[in-house]
């Protein structure tokens, strides 16, 4: 069984993009810029901030965070996103969820120029990637997507089953995959035989939020298997796929942690450097 080394794969993503980025300054005498916008304490949150902003100044990056308290007015939210869409220096904006429950996530996503959502969240771009044209495409299905090209180049007829349909990740993991020929299955909740499903799909995404979902016997011997779940529980951080069972019958299989995770935060970086390009045109 091949490990998927999202770690080593994201590394080497990063230090292409910090390429891009010394030959964009040289050629523009700038650079791309990320801002996000944190609003209260959660600490995940300002976890996963903290390590945007860090990994996005690692590679060269303008990168900026605005800070909020819980309490923030969404007017204020939404008068300083009017302000990043106007400003030259800022190519890609992130609103980093989840939000106070008082402030309207989708209001919010769709303030954000279309051109600067590096999130890939905003209706134009969900709308442009299901249509098949160039577009911003969601952080953690574009990190996932690289990973199977990284083992499979050519996807073209293969058979890929996507658990879960929701807007941060299956969908979008859906469309990239419809793009690249593949015959997808979208499965959910209330799909029956999940384990049947499964068993048919050459490459199986699972973007659930169940601990060990995916057992052994529901995938295909050589099948390429990517765990997107990230589940606290007593055992530590597990995902959505039960590792060692499904380690005996995959092809290829990804780590928790150490799989998608840090895939995510380089397709950020990716996507911002992408939507400073797209300005150019
Ligand atoms: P979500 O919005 O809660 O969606 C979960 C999806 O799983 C839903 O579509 C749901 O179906 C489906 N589902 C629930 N129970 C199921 C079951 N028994 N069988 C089949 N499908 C089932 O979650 P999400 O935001 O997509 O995140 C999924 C997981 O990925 C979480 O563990 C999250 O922490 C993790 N995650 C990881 C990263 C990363 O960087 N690695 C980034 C984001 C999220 P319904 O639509 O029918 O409810």
């Amino acid at each position: 069984m091949n490990l998927i080394d999202g770690k080593k794969i994201a590394a080497q993503l990063r230090n292409k993009l910090k390429v891009e980025v010394d030959s964009i300054q040289k050629k523009f005498n700038r650079v791309p810029g990320l801002t996000v916008i944190l609003i209260g304490d959660f600490a995940p949150s300002q976890i996963y901030v903290r390590n945007k902003e860090k990994s996005a100044k690692e590679i060269g990056l303008r990168s900026e965070i605005v800070k909020y308290p819980k309490d923030v007015q969404e007017k204020t939210v939404l008068n300083k996103i009017d302000e990043l869409n106007k400003d030259d220096d800022v190519s890609g904006i992130l609103v980093q969820l989840p939000l106070p429950d008082h402030i309207d996530k989708q209001k919010i996503i769709e303030r954000i120029n279309p051109e600067k959502d590096v999130d890939g969240f905003h209706p134009h771009n969900v709308g442009n990637l299901s249509s098949g044209y160039e577009s911003s495409v969601p952080c953690t299905p574009l990190g996932c997507y690289l990973l199977i090209k990284e083992i499979e180049p050519n996807l073209s007829g293969k058979k890929a089953i996507v658990i879960g349909r929701s807007n941060l990740n299956g969908k979008p993991m859906a469309q990239l995959l419809l793009k690249e020929n593949c015959t997808v299955t979208i499965t959910h909740s209330k799909t029956k035989d999940l384990k049947n499903e499964c068993n048919k799909g050459d490459i199986v995404i699972a973007a659930v939020g169940i601990p060990e979902l995916v057992k052994g016997d529901w995938i295909k011997k050589d099948a390429i298997v990517i765990d997107v779940g990230i589940n606290k529980t007593e055992k530590g951080i597990i995902g959505d796929v039960a590792f060692e069972e499904v380690s005996k019958v995959a092809k290829a299989l990804t780590p928790v942690p150490g799989g998608v995770g840090p895939m995510t935060i380089a397709c950020l970086l990716k996507n911002t450097i992408d939507c400073f390009k797209r300005s150019l045109k």
